[in-house]
């Protein structure tokens, strides 16, 4: 063991103590610390044993065990643990030193984080990992940002620990300044909340529409992961459908179906509000689960409101082949739509953003890694000023394929009465970007009308504007 460590690493919860192993894996000399000093003890004497970990019982100790410019990565509960131990270390450091928060931190709390340290002289990293404790262990795809100054000292370690894709790149590489690595983490949980309800709008169709059981929906699973839908989000679908309980009966028919959240999908949600960016899916995802944690609500309901019967009178396979479409084709809309807010919000915030490089560091280790964001990767590399995805001669090729079977489904979906919140938004987004002229000029003369909100006029030009009094009456 080197007689400093490279890196030092507190809490040593699930994210801590796999990252720890993977770094010291890769050659790493890792001092380990935690609030409840216990953990450190059982770590050493437990998984860390024999490795390149050493542990630290105080702050103190954490300090002076690391090589400079100390480098010490938080992965700890995100909000006030972090701003804790921030505190906690400041009076130890000396300028240039880096703290690094892992956790999934809200991007305004890392850009305060950064200007604060900068302020005592210390460099700072707010990064997303993302790939849970499996991916934390072998490979996570980590999203950097921060002071830019301070990469450098940790590029080697992150990427070495990080996945790799197929050529071996790292799906980890400097995403931007202050909070734009954590800003685009939290677009990759949204992400990963709109494809988790669109796999399983999916299964409730399969299920309610045309009665599959759930061996039959494992094998519907088992055939999209091998096209354009491989992903691991699906190959975990595939699985749980076969999975059954001690009674032979599968597993999931056995689940509450009330779901959580943590807020990083809501946070998506409002921030793309707050950029004025159309960024359906997810919110629709975000709404969905809300609505599913409404479940005495819904009981109730039930037996009060009645919709459609379920009617499918039509070929079977090609329903599964044109869902399998509407869940490409939605799910293409949702990374559109991800890729725009990241793209107005480096507008806001005066970020730099790599698109194909954010598509390379999602590629593999994340929940969201799928083949299809190689498409994404390619697509921004021919053009990295892309306006929409769905203007990339691929995707534009791919939608249209797919469109005639999205509708139908999301037809019989509305006619049968079965939820399809994030397909029919996605294809609702899809109309309304084709069409060149929306109704927003009658929006226009009723916001005149009732407020001399004033309108522009078609054959005038642009910023004169316009007000009527419709009435007639002075
Ligand atoms: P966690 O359950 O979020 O946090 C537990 C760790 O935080 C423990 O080390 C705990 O110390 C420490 N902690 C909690 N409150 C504290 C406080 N007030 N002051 C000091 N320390 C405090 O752990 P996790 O699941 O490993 O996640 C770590 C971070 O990574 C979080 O931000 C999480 O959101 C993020 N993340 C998690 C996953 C995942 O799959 N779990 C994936 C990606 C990102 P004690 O032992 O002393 O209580």
């Amino acid at each position: 063991m080197k007689p400093l460590s490279d890196i030092g690493l507190v809490g040593l919860a699930v994210m801590g103590e796999n990252l720890i192993l993977n770094m010291a894996s890769k050659g790493y000399t890792v001092t380990a610390y935690n609030r409840s000093v216990d953990k450190v003890d059982n770590f050493l004497s437990g998984r860390a044993q024999g490795k390149t970990i050493r542990g630290a019982r105080s702050i103190e100790e954490l300090v002076a065990s690391l090589a400079k410019p100390r480098k010490i990565m938080l992965m700890v509960k995100a909000g006030k643990a972090v701003d804790d131990f921030i505190e906690q270390l400041i009076p130890h450091l000396e300028p240039g030193d880096i703290i690094i928060d892992g956790g999934n931190t809200h991007f305004p709390d890392t850009d305060r984080r950064t200007a604060y340290l900068a302020s005592k002289g210390l460099r700072f990293i707010g990064t997303g990992v993302s790939g849970g404790e499996e991916g934390a262990l072998t490979g996570p795809s980590i999203m950097p940002g921060g002071s830019p100054e301070a990469w450098p000292y940790v590029k080697d370690i992150f990427q070495s620990i990080s996945a790799k894709v197929d050529d071996g790149s790292p799906c980890c590489d400097w995403v931007g300044e202050n909070g734009a690595g954590h800003f685009v983490k939290m677009v990759h949980n949204g992400i990963e909340y709109g494809d988790m309800q669109l796999i399983c709008e999916a299964y409730q169709i399969m299920k309610e529409v045309l009665g599959l059981s759930a061996d039959e929906m494992h094998q519907v699973f088992a055939e999209w992961n091998k096209g354009e839908l491989d992903s691991y989000l699906i190959e975990i679908t595939r699985d749980i459908l076969a999975y059954k309980d001690d009674d032979g009966e599968p597993l999931v028919e056995k689940i509450l179906d009330t779901a959580g959240q943590k807020g990083t999908g809501k946070w998506t949600g409002v921030i793309a509000l707050d950029l004025g960016v159309p960024l359906t899916l997810i919110s629709e995802a975000v709404f969905a689960r809300c609505l599913s944690s409404q479940k005495a609500e819904r009981v109730e309901a039930a037996k009060v409101i009645k919709g459609p019967a379920v009617n499918f009178t039509g070929d079977k396979q090609a329903f599964i082949n044109d869902l399998r479409n509407a869940v490409f084709a939605s799910k293409i809309i949702s990374y559109a739509q991800g890729y725009l807010l990241m793209r107005e919000a480096a507008k806001e915030y005066g970020w730099n953003l790599n698109y194909g490089g954010i598509a390379l560091m999602w590629r593999g280790g994340c929940i969201i890694r799928s083949s299809f964001l190689g498409n994404i990767k390619e697509a921004f590399d021919k053009n990295p000023e892309l306006k929409n995805l769905l203007l990339d001669d691929y995707f534009t090729k791919t939608v249209d394929a797919a469109q005639a079977g999205w509708r139908r489904v999301a037809a019989a979906a509305i006619v049968n009465g079965i939820p399809a919140p994030t397909i029919t938004s996605a294809l609702t987004y899809f109309d309304g970007y084709r069409t060149a002229r929306l109704p927003a000029n009658l929006l226009q003369a009723q916001r005149d009308y009732f407020g001399a909100h004033t309108y522009e006029r078609i054959d005038r030009p642009r910023g004169e504007f316009f007000h009527t009094n419709w009435t007639g009456r002075g």
